[in-house]
Protein backbone atom coordinates (compact mmCIF):
# COMPACT_ATOMS: atom_id res chain seq x y z
CA UNK A 1 0.00 0.00 0.00
CA UNK A 2 1.60 3.58 -0.56
CA UNK A 3 3.51 4.91 1.89
CA UNK A 4 2.06 8.33 1.54
CA UNK A 5 -1.65 7.86 1.62
CA UNK A 6 -3.77 11.32 2.15
CA UNK A 7 -5.58 9.73 4.62
CA UNK A 8 -2.28 9.63 7.39
CA UNK A 9 -2.57 13.23 6.85
CA UNK A 10 -5.33 13.17 9.21
CA UNK A 11 -3.89 10.04 11.37
CA UNK A 12 -5.73 7.96 9.72
CA UNK A 13 -4.36 4.25 8.60
CA UNK A 14 -5.63 2.62 5.38
CA UNK A 15 -6.68 -1.06 5.35
CA UNK A 16 -6.54 -3.66 2.75
CA UNK A 17 -9.64 -4.53 1.91
CA UNK A 18 -10.60 -8.48 1.72
CA UNK A 19 -14.44 -8.40 2.91
CA UNK A 20 -15.94 -7.01 -0.59
CA UNK A 21 -17.92 -4.16 -1.01
CA UNK A 22 -18.72 -3.17 2.91
CA UNK A 23 -19.67 0.40 3.24
CA UNK A 24 -17.93 0.97 6.70
CA UNK A 25 -14.62 0.70 5.10
CA UNK A 26 -15.52 1.93 1.67
CA UNK A 27 -17.28 0.08 -0.37
CA UNK A 28 -16.15 -0.49 -3.88
CA UNK A 29 -12.99 0.56 -5.67
CA UNK A 30 -14.26 3.34 -7.86
CA UNK A 31 -13.59 3.01 -11.37
CA UNK A 32 -10.72 5.84 -12.75
CA UNK A 33 -12.91 6.70 -15.51
CA UNK A 34 -15.87 7.49 -13.18
CA UNK A 35 -13.16 9.64 -11.06
CA UNK A 36 -11.67 11.40 -14.06
CA UNK A 37 -15.31 11.84 -15.18
CA UNK A 38 -16.45 13.53 -11.93
CA UNK A 39 -13.46 15.80 -11.56
CA UNK A 40 -14.62 16.95 -14.88
CA UNK A 41 -18.26 17.64 -13.79
CA UNK A 42 -16.78 19.49 -10.97
CA UNK A 43 -15.55 22.13 -13.33
CA UNK A 44 -19.15 23.14 -14.77
CA UNK A 45 -22.75 24.07 -13.59
CA UNK A 46 -25.92 22.41 -15.19
CA UNK A 47 -29.77 22.00 -14.35
CA UNK A 48 -29.58 18.99 -11.94
CA UNK A 49 -33.10 18.11 -13.09
CA UNK A 50 -31.94 17.97 -16.80
CA UNK A 51 -28.94 15.58 -16.03
CA UNK A 52 -31.32 13.44 -13.55
CA UNK A 53 -33.76 13.08 -16.64
CA UNK A 54 -30.97 12.57 -19.42
CA UNK A 55 -30.20 9.41 -16.54
CA UNK A 56 -33.52 8.57 -16.26
CA UNK A 57 -33.58 7.54 -19.97
CA UNK A 58 -30.39 6.00 -20.02
CA UNK A 59 -31.56 3.83 -17.20
CA UNK A 60 -34.70 2.76 -18.86
CA UNK A 61 -32.44 1.71 -21.67
CA UNK A 62 -30.63 -0.16 -19.75
CA UNK A 63 -33.28 -1.85 -16.99
CA UNK A 64 -36.21 -1.94 -19.62
CA UNK A 65 -37.66 0.28 -16.89
CA UNK A 66 -40.33 2.79 -18.18
CA UNK A 67 -37.90 5.49 -15.88
CA UNK A 68 -34.89 5.40 -14.07
CA UNK A 69 -33.07 7.57 -10.99
CA UNK A 70 -29.78 8.55 -9.52
CA UNK A 71 -29.90 8.18 -5.55
CA UNK A 72 -28.10 8.84 -3.07
CA UNK A 73 -27.02 5.10 -2.46
CA UNK A 74 -29.40 2.46 -2.68
CA UNK A 75 -30.34 2.85 1.05
CA UNK A 76 -31.27 6.40 -0.36
CA UNK A 77 -33.47 4.90 -3.47
CA UNK A 78 -35.58 2.35 -1.20
CA UNK A 79 -36.37 6.01 0.87
CA UNK A 80 -37.25 7.57 -1.99
CA UNK A 81 -39.14 4.57 -3.22
CA UNK A 82 -41.12 4.16 -0.06
CA UNK A 83 -41.94 8.22 -0.31
CA UNK A 84 -43.17 7.87 -4.12
CA UNK A 85 -45.42 4.90 -3.03
CA UNK A 86 -46.80 6.68 -0.02
CA UNK A 87 -47.31 10.07 -1.79
CA UNK A 88 -48.04 9.12 -5.41
CA UNK A 89 -48.68 12.75 -7.11
CA UNK A 90 -50.28 14.57 -4.05
CA UNK A 91 -48.22 17.19 -3.32
CA UNK A 92 -50.03 17.73 -0.04
CA UNK A 93 -49.23 14.06 1.05
CA UNK A 94 -45.30 15.06 -0.89
CA UNK A 95 -45.35 17.71 1.69
CA UNK A 96 -46.67 16.29 4.86
CA UNK A 97 -44.21 13.12 4.83
CA UNK A 98 -43.08 11.22 7.01
CA UNK A 99 -47.07 12.33 8.25
CA UNK A 100 -48.93 9.81 6.72
CA UNK A 101 -52.38 10.92 8.72
CA UNK A 102 -55.10 10.25 6.02
CA UNK A 103 -53.19 8.49 3.32
CA UNK A 104 -52.52 4.81 3.03
CA UNK A 105 -48.71 3.94 5.11
CA UNK A 106 -48.07 0.23 5.23
CA UNK A 107 -45.53 -1.63 3.69
CA UNK A 108 -46.40 -5.37 3.63
CA UNK A 109 -43.06 -7.18 4.47
CA UNK A 110 -41.95 -11.16 4.85
CA UNK A 111 -40.33 -11.27 8.14
CA UNK A 112 -37.30 -13.33 6.57
CA UNK A 113 -36.98 -10.06 4.60
CA UNK A 114 -36.52 -7.73 7.40
CA UNK A 115 -32.94 -5.94 7.32
CA UNK A 116 -31.42 -2.93 9.06
CA UNK A 117 -31.88 -1.25 5.73
CA UNK A 118 -35.48 -1.11 6.11
CA UNK A 119 -34.97 1.81 8.19
CA UNK A 120 -35.12 3.51 5.22
CA UNK A 121 -38.40 2.39 4.13
CA UNK A 122 -39.68 3.39 7.57
CA UNK A 123 -38.09 6.72 7.47
CA UNK A 124 -40.29 8.21 4.74
CA UNK A 125 -42.96 7.43 7.40
CA UNK A 126 -44.35 3.66 6.20
CA UNK A 127 -45.14 1.01 8.99
CA UNK A 128 -43.81 -2.02 7.75
CA UNK A 129 -46.76 -4.87 8.18
CA UNK A 130 -44.84 -8.45 8.95
CA UNK A 131 -46.00 -11.32 7.57
CA UNK A 132 -44.72 -15.44 7.24
CA UNK A 133 -42.97 -17.42 9.96
CA UNK A 134 -39.44 -18.56 10.71
CA UNK A 135 -40.68 -21.78 9.64
CA UNK A 136 -38.09 -23.10 7.71
CA UNK A 137 -35.34 -23.10 10.17
CA UNK A 138 -37.34 -26.02 11.29
CA UNK A 139 -36.40 -28.10 8.60
CA UNK A 140 -39.69 -29.53 7.78
CA UNK A 141 -40.14 -28.36 4.34
CA UNK A 142 -42.55 -25.51 5.22
CA UNK A 143 -42.00 -22.18 3.52
CA UNK A 144 -41.68 -19.08 5.48
CA UNK A 145 -44.68 -17.38 3.86
CA UNK A 146 -47.05 -18.33 1.57
CA UNK A 147 -48.96 -16.80 -1.56
CA UNK A 148 -51.76 -15.92 0.39
CA UNK A 149 -50.13 -14.19 3.33
CA UNK A 150 -49.93 -11.26 1.13
CA UNK A 151 -53.30 -10.89 0.24
CA UNK A 152 -54.38 -11.64 3.91
CA UNK A 153 -52.24 -8.33 4.79
CA UNK A 154 -53.40 -6.58 1.90
CA UNK A 155 -56.19 -3.78 3.50
CA UNK A 156 -56.71 -0.28 1.97
CA UNK A 157 -53.74 1.01 4.19
CA UNK A 158 -51.50 -0.52 1.86
CA UNK A 159 -49.34 1.27 0.13
CA UNK A 160 -46.86 -1.23 -1.34
CA UNK A 161 -45.02 -4.57 -0.72
CA UNK A 162 -40.86 -4.85 -0.11
CA UNK A 163 -39.21 -7.41 -1.37
CA UNK A 164 -35.13 -8.18 -0.63
CA UNK A 165 -33.71 -9.85 -3.24
CA UNK A 166 -31.46 -12.78 -2.79
CA UNK A 167 -30.98 -16.24 -3.41
CA UNK A 168 -32.66 -17.38 -0.28
CA UNK A 169 -35.58 -15.00 0.03
CA UNK A 170 -37.84 -16.76 -1.69
CA UNK A 171 -40.82 -16.28 -2.59
CA UNK A 172 -39.40 -15.93 -6.48
CA UNK A 173 -40.10 -12.23 -7.31
CA UNK A 174 -42.85 -13.64 -10.51
CA UNK A 175 -44.83 -14.69 -7.40
CA UNK A 176 -44.64 -11.67 -5.30
CA UNK A 177 -45.15 -9.39 -8.79
CA UNK A 178 -47.87 -11.46 -9.64
CA UNK A 179 -49.62 -10.79 -6.24
CA UNK A 180 -48.63 -7.22 -6.28
CA UNK A 181 -50.45 -6.77 -9.70
CA UNK A 182 -53.31 -8.56 -8.64
CA UNK A 183 -53.76 -6.66 -5.74
CA UNK A 184 -53.16 -3.44 -7.31
CA UNK A 185 -49.97 -2.14 -5.01
CA UNK A 186 -46.84 -1.22 -6.16
CA UNK A 187 -43.88 -3.72 -5.16
CA UNK A 188 -40.26 -2.37 -4.36
CA UNK A 189 -37.23 -4.29 -4.86
CA UNK A 190 -34.41 -3.85 -2.64
CA UNK A 191 -31.63 -5.56 -5.49
CA UNK A 192 -28.66 -3.44 -3.48
CA UNK A 193 -25.88 -5.84 -3.83
CA UNK A 194 -27.26 -8.17 -6.82
CA UNK A 195 -24.88 -6.61 -9.64
CA UNK A 196 -23.13 -8.51 -11.58
CA UNK A 197 -24.23 -10.27 -12.89
CA UNK A 198 -25.27 -7.47 -15.63
CA UNK A 199 -28.45 -9.48 -16.52
CA UNK A 200 -29.67 -8.47 -13.05
CA UNK A 201 -30.37 -5.08 -14.68
CA UNK A 202 -33.22 -5.88 -16.54
CA UNK A 203 -34.16 -9.21 -14.74
CA UNK A 204 -36.30 -8.15 -11.68
CA UNK A 205 -38.10 -5.00 -14.20
CA UNK A 206 -38.97 -7.85 -16.31
CA UNK A 207 -40.36 -10.02 -13.69
CA UNK A 208 -42.54 -7.23 -12.69
CA UNK A 209 -41.53 -5.37 -10.20
CA UNK A 210 -42.65 -1.75 -10.00
CA UNK A 211 -39.25 -0.31 -8.53
CA UNK A 212 -36.07 -1.50 -8.50
CA UNK A 213 -32.92 -0.42 -6.52
CA UNK A 214 -29.63 -1.10 -6.93
CA UNK A 215 -26.18 0.18 -5.67
CA UNK A 216 -23.98 1.79 -7.31
CA UNK A 217 -21.18 1.51 -5.36
CA UNK A 218 -21.11 -2.22 -5.12
CA UNK A 219 -20.44 -4.25 -7.73
CA UNK A 220 -21.13 -1.02 -10.46
CA UNK A 221 -18.07 0.68 -8.99
CA UNK A 222 -19.54 4.27 -8.91
CA UNK A 223 -19.08 6.95 -6.44
CA UNK A 224 -19.97 5.54 -2.99
CA UNK A 225 -23.06 7.79 -2.36
CA UNK A 226 -25.07 6.50 -5.35
CA UNK A 227 -27.92 4.07 -5.99
CA UNK A 228 -30.16 3.94 -8.72
CA UNK A 229 -33.91 3.48 -8.57
CA UNK A 230 -35.66 2.20 -11.95
CA UNK A 231 -39.23 1.28 -12.49
CA UNK A 232 -42.22 2.87 -13.25
CA UNK A 233 -42.37 6.86 -14.56
CA UNK A 234 -45.29 7.82 -12.64
CA UNK A 235 -43.37 6.97 -9.50
CA UNK A 236 -40.26 7.82 -10.50
CA UNK A 237 -41.68 11.35 -11.22
CA UNK A 238 -43.16 11.08 -7.55
CA UNK A 239 -38.96 10.64 -6.23
CA UNK A 240 -37.97 13.53 -8.73
CA UNK A 241 -40.53 15.61 -6.94
CA UNK A 242 -39.48 14.63 -3.65
CA UNK A 243 -35.70 14.98 -4.38
CA UNK A 244 -35.45 17.46 -6.38
CA UNK A 245 -34.78 20.86 -4.85
CA UNK A 246 -38.21 22.92 -4.98
CA UNK A 247 -37.11 26.49 -4.49
CA UNK A 248 -38.13 28.23 -7.61
CA UNK A 249 -40.64 30.43 -8.41
CA UNK A 250 -43.77 28.92 -10.26
CA UNK A 251 -43.93 30.90 -13.47
CA UNK A 252 -39.88 29.81 -13.74
CA UNK A 253 -39.97 26.01 -12.96
CA UNK A 254 -39.80 24.23 -15.80
CA UNK A 255 -39.46 20.42 -14.83
CA UNK A 256 -38.38 18.33 -17.70
CA UNK A 257 -41.30 16.27 -18.91
CA UNK A 258 -39.66 13.43 -19.50
CA UNK A 259 -38.76 13.01 -15.68
CA UNK A 260 -41.29 14.67 -13.84
CA UNK A 261 -44.45 13.94 -16.35
CA UNK A 262 -46.90 16.43 -16.17
CA UNK A 263 -47.91 17.38 -12.57
CA UNK A 264 -50.99 17.24 -12.04
CA UNK A 265 -51.52 20.26 -9.74
CA UNK A 266 -50.52 23.97 -10.32
CA UNK A 267 -47.78 25.48 -7.97
CA UNK A 268 -44.45 24.39 -7.00
CA UNK A 269 -44.21 20.91 -4.59
CA UNK A 270 -42.76 21.86 -1.67
CA UNK A 271 -39.03 20.79 -0.60
CA UNK A 272 -39.88 17.30 -0.06
CA UNK A 273 -38.99 14.29 2.31
CA UNK A 274 -35.94 13.22 -0.43
CA UNK A 275 -34.28 16.89 -0.23
CA UNK A 276 -31.62 15.26 2.18
CA UNK A 277 -30.53 12.58 0.29
CA UNK A 278 -28.74 15.05 -2.60
CA UNK A 279 -27.54 14.17 -5.01
CA UNK A 280 -24.56 16.07 -6.64
CA UNK A 281 -23.61 16.08 -10.57
CA UNK A 282 -20.37 14.93 -10.02
CA UNK A 283 -21.70 12.22 -8.31
CA UNK A 284 -24.02 11.68 -10.82
CA UNK A 285 -22.42 11.56 -13.86
CA UNK A 286 -20.00 9.64 -12.08
CA UNK A 287 -22.26 6.66 -11.94
CA UNK A 288 -23.67 7.58 -15.55
CA UNK A 289 -19.96 7.01 -16.49
CA UNK A 290 -19.35 3.85 -14.32
CA UNK A 291 -22.32 2.08 -15.45
CA UNK A 292 -20.55 2.34 -18.90
CA UNK A 293 -17.76 0.86 -17.99
CA UNK A 294 -18.86 -1.89 -15.94
CA UNK A 295 -21.26 -2.92 -19.20
CA UNK A 296 -18.06 -2.62 -21.27
CA UNK A 297 -15.50 -5.00 -19.34
CA UNK A 298 -16.12 -8.58 -19.68
CA UNK A 299 -17.32 -10.33 -16.90
CA UNK A 300 -15.23 -13.43 -17.43
CA UNK A 301 -11.94 -11.79 -17.23
CA UNK A 302 -13.31 -10.26 -13.86
CA UNK A 303 -14.25 -13.42 -12.69
CA UNK A 304 -10.75 -14.90 -13.46
CA UNK A 305 -9.13 -12.10 -11.89
CA UNK A 306 -11.31 -12.81 -8.89
CA UNK A 307 -10.04 -16.45 -8.30
CA UNK A 308 -6.76 -15.55 -9.78
CA UNK A 309 -6.47 -13.48 -6.35
CA UNK A 310 -8.12 -16.57 -4.39
CA UNK A 311 -5.89 -18.99 -6.06
CA UNK A 312 -3.12 -16.83 -4.66
CA UNK A 313 -4.55 -16.58 -1.53
CA UNK A 314 -5.62 -20.64 -1.04
CA UNK A 315 -1.91 -21.67 -2.11
CA UNK A 316 -0.40 -19.82 0.84
CA UNK A 317 -3.17 -20.92 3.20
CA UNK A 318 -3.66 -24.52 2.36
CA UNK A 319 -0.27 -25.76 4.27
CA UNK A 320 -1.41 -24.35 7.86
CA UNK A 321 -2.25 -26.70 10.02
CA UNK A 322 -5.79 -27.50 11.85
CA UNK A 323 -7.50 -25.38 9.14
CA UNK A 324 -10.19 -26.36 6.59
CA UNK A 325 -9.88 -23.96 3.48
CA UNK A 326 -13.11 -24.16 1.38
CA UNK A 327 -13.94 -22.01 -1.93
CA UNK A 328 -17.36 -20.89 -1.80
CA UNK A 329 -19.45 -18.97 -4.63
CA UNK A 330 -22.29 -18.23 -2.52
CA UNK A 331 -25.69 -17.53 -1.97
CA UNK A 332 -24.97 -14.20 -0.11
CA UNK A 333 -22.20 -13.19 -2.14
CA UNK A 334 -21.92 -12.12 -6.12
CA UNK A 335 -18.26 -13.33 -6.11
CA UNK A 336 -16.07 -16.53 -4.90
CA UNK A 337 -15.15 -16.53 -1.50
CA UNK A 338 -12.72 -18.46 0.45
CA UNK A 339 -13.65 -19.34 3.57
CA UNK A 340 -11.30 -20.61 6.78
CA UNK A 341 -13.36 -22.63 9.13
CA UNK A 342 -10.89 -22.55 12.78
CA UNK A 343 -12.66 -25.07 14.55
CA UNK A 344 -9.64 -26.95 14.71
CA UNK A 345 -6.85 -24.32 15.63
CA UNK A 346 -5.90 -23.04 18.38
CA UNK A 347 -6.98 -19.29 17.71
CA UNK A 348 -10.48 -18.74 17.69
CA UNK A 349 -11.75 -16.22 14.17
CA UNK A 350 -12.35 -13.51 16.04
CA UNK A 351 -8.66 -13.35 17.19
CA UNK A 352 -7.60 -13.25 13.93
CA UNK A 353 -9.93 -11.03 12.67
CA UNK A 354 -8.80 -8.97 15.43
CA UNK A 355 -4.89 -9.66 14.92
CA UNK A 356 -5.28 -8.54 10.96
CA UNK A 357 -7.21 -5.51 11.66
CA UNK A 358 -4.13 -4.22 13.62
CA UNK A 359 -1.38 -5.08 11.53
CA UNK A 360 0.36 -2.52 9.29
CA UNK A 361 -0.93 -2.29 7.20
CA UNK A 362 -4.36 -3.44 8.84
CA UNK A 363 -6.29 -6.02 6.57
CA UNK A 364 -9.90 -6.53 7.08
CA UNK A 365 -12.02 -9.77 5.99
CA UNK A 366 -15.04 -10.67 5.34
CA UNK A 367 -16.55 -11.87 9.29
CA UNK A 368 -20.13 -13.31 8.57
CA UNK A 369 -19.85 -16.63 10.42
CA UNK A 370 -16.92 -15.48 12.94
CA UNK A 371 -19.20 -17.06 15.46
CA UNK A 372 -19.22 -20.15 13.79
CA UNK A 373 -15.18 -20.11 13.83
CA UNK A 374 -15.32 -18.99 10.02
CA UNK A 375 -13.36 -16.47 8.63
CA UNK A 376 -13.83 -15.16 4.93
CA UNK A 377 -11.84 -13.43 1.92
CA UNK A 378 -13.87 -11.77 -0.60
CA UNK A 379 -11.64 -11.13 -3.38
CA UNK A 380 -13.21 -8.33 -4.95
CA UNK A 381 -11.95 -4.95 -3.58
CA UNK A 382 -8.00 -6.32 -3.90
CA UNK A 383 -5.57 -6.02 -6.49
CA UNK A 384 -2.73 -8.99 -7.36
CA UNK A 385 -0.22 -7.29 -4.83
CA UNK A 386 -2.85 -7.03 -2.10
CA UNK A 387 -3.94 -10.73 -2.19
CA UNK A 388 -0.46 -11.93 -2.01
CA UNK A 389 -0.32 -9.51 1.09
CA UNK A 390 -3.39 -11.27 2.48
CA UNK A 391 -1.68 -14.43 1.49
CA UNK A 392 1.27 -14.00 3.62
CA UNK A 393 -0.07 -12.21 6.43
CA UNK A 394 -2.68 -15.14 6.94
CA UNK A 395 0.45 -17.87 7.06
CA UNK A 396 1.89 -15.59 9.48
CA UNK A 397 -0.76 -14.99 11.73
CA UNK A 398 -2.59 -18.63 12.23
CA UNK A 399 1.23 -19.79 12.25
CA UNK A 400 1.95 -17.16 15.25
CA UNK A 401 4.73 -15.95 13.95
CA UNK A 402 4.43 -12.05 14.04
C1 LIG B 1 -25.66 -2.58 0.45
C2 LIG B 1 -27.13 -2.79 0.60
C3 LIG B 1 -28.00 -1.70 0.76
C4 LIG B 1 -27.50 -0.28 0.87
O1 LIG B 1 -26.82 0.16 -0.28
P1 LIG B 1 -26.04 1.57 -0.26
O2 LIG B 1 -25.75 1.83 -1.69
O3 LIG B 1 -24.83 1.36 0.60
O4 LIG B 1 -26.97 2.58 0.34
C5 LIG B 1 -29.36 -1.95 0.85
N1 LIG B 1 -29.83 -3.21 0.80
C6 LIG B 1 -29.04 -4.29 0.66
C7 LIG B 1 -29.63 -5.65 0.58
C8 LIG B 1 -27.64 -4.12 0.56
O5 LIG B 1 -26.85 -5.19 0.40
Amino acid sequence: MDAESIYERWDVSPVINAAGTKTRIGGSRIRPEALKAMEAAATEFVSLPELQAAASQRIAELTGAEAGYVSNGAAGGLMLAAAACLAGDDPGAMARLPDTEGIPDEIIMPRHHRTGYDHALRAAGATIVDIGTNDRALGTGAQNVEPWEYSEACTDQTAAIAHIQKDDTPPAIETVSSIAAELGVPLIVDAAAELPPRANLTRFIDAGADLVVFSGGKGIRGPQTTGIVAGRADLISSIAMQNQDMHAAGELWEPPESLFGRPPFDGVPRQGIGRPLKVGKEELVGLLVAIDAYLAEDESDRAREWEEHLDRIQAAVDAISDVTVRRRSGAKSVTPELQLELSAHPMTATTVVTELRHRDPGIVVGTDDVGAEKLSINPMCLTADEAATVGQALVQCLNGEH
